[in-house]
């Protein structure tokens, strides 16, 4: 069929490709860094008939009532907050806020790969910084230097798929001396020993973004949200799609958002299960980077990535695989149960012992 032209850009493009949701049941799934934990057990009792009831009506635009205890947790005002239909949403409204033909995107690689893809969206240059892939993917020090002229730079911290942080004083010297906004993607800093927070008094540029997706194993309803300046916020509002946030949505992420004693029991569960299984694959020879997330970046010992990420398929656990110089000798593990990942391990001993 001839289909009516779109934009040159569009039909070039490949477009982000997310990660494999099998349907069969077997299978441990460790390839897209979801909780292994189911979400917090309120859930279950705030979907009654008068809630569904009230969905023939429209959802606030605004989200209000999580605006307000979001900025209240967070120490910011209300105006300072920004709800979204999971945080690829703020992205995507970040990219059409400041990219274009001649506004770049800045970002270290490798990192979370729709940055790129946003951005070729918007016709946007991309300047890159590669990471120092032997000092544990570190940010060089020169990194602010090496962007100047991008209208936004975005930095996942942690790090996707490394799982690695950067340090807080390197951080600032970022805000400070970079000249275009600062957005630290903070998808993971539930399982972090630190977070930009503090960033968004002292600097006008800086934007920091949350997800419930990860630490509160609500991946499936799509929430997410930003802070920043009243100013910066205003222009993401005109951006946004006017309901970006579902009513079912409000309703579970704000049951979510209350019960944090569940958020530091599944977190900290999971990051005991991190590190207890970071020291077992480095017994085995495995190189794993240090993690601040809910997954281990980790390379055998015969630093076949590829094979490893094959060996684990047959076995019916999935990991994720990303290929290139940067990061084809590792494979990138969620942290699941413990039992899965005790079978992870005793793979890794056979594949060692094979290779
Ligand atoms: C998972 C992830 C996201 C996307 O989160 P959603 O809220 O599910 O859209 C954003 N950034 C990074 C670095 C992630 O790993």
């Amino acid at each position: 069929m001839n289909i009516p032209p779109v934009r040159p850009v569009i039909a070039g493009m490949t477009g982000y490709v997310p990660g494999e949701q099998p349907k069969w049941t077997k299978i441990i799934k460790l390839n897209t860094n979801e909780n292994p934990y189911p979400p917090t057990p309120q859930l279950k009792t705030v979907l009654t008939p008068e809630a569904v009831d009230r969905l023939r009506l429209y959802p606030d635009p605004v989200a209000q009532t999580l605006r307000e205890e979001i900025a209240a947790f967070h120490g910011v005002s209300p105006d300072q907050v920004i709800a979204a239909n999971g945080s690829d949403d703020i992205l995507t409204i970040l990219a059409r806020c400041f990219l274009d033909e001649t506004h770049p995107l800045a970002m270290p690689v490798p990192t979370y790969s729709l940055y790129k893809t946003l951005a070729e969206l918007q016709n946007a240059p991309v300047i890159t910084v590669p990471l120092e892939k032997e000092s544990n993917y570190a940010l060089p020090a020169d990194f602010t230097d090496r962007i100047r002229g991008a209208s936004i730079v975005m930095m996942a911290r942690p790090n996707a798929p490394t799982g690695n942080s950067y340090a807080l004083e390197q951080m600032e010297r970022l805000c400070a001396g970079f000249k275009g906004a600062v957005l630290f993607d903070e998808a993971y800093a539930d399982f972090a020993d630190d977070n930009c927070d503090s960033f968004l008094k002292k600097y006008p540029n800086v934007i920091v973004s949350r997800t419930f997706s990860k630490s509160r194993s609500l991946a499936g309803i799509r929430f997410g949200y930003a802070l920043a300046q009243p100013e910066i916020i205003m222009e993401m509002m005109k951006v946004k799609d006017s309901y970006n946030v579902n009513a079912l949505t409000q309703l579970f992420a704000l049951t979510s958002f209350r019960d944090r004693a569940y958020l530091a029991e599944t977190s900290s569960k999971v990051r005991a299960t991190r590190e207890e299984y970071r020291k077992k694959l480095e017994a085995i020879g495995f190189q794993v980077i240090p993690s601040q997330t809910n997954f281990l970046f980790a390379a055998p010992p015969d630093r076949d990535g590829k094979g490893f990420f094959e060996f684990l398929r047959t076995k019916q656990v999935l990991v994720r695989y990303f290929p290139g110089e940067m990061t084809g000798e590792f494979v990138r593990i969620t942290i699941g149960l413990p039992e899965d990942m005790a079978f992870l391990l005793e793979c890794a001993k056979e594949f060692c012992a094979k290779s």
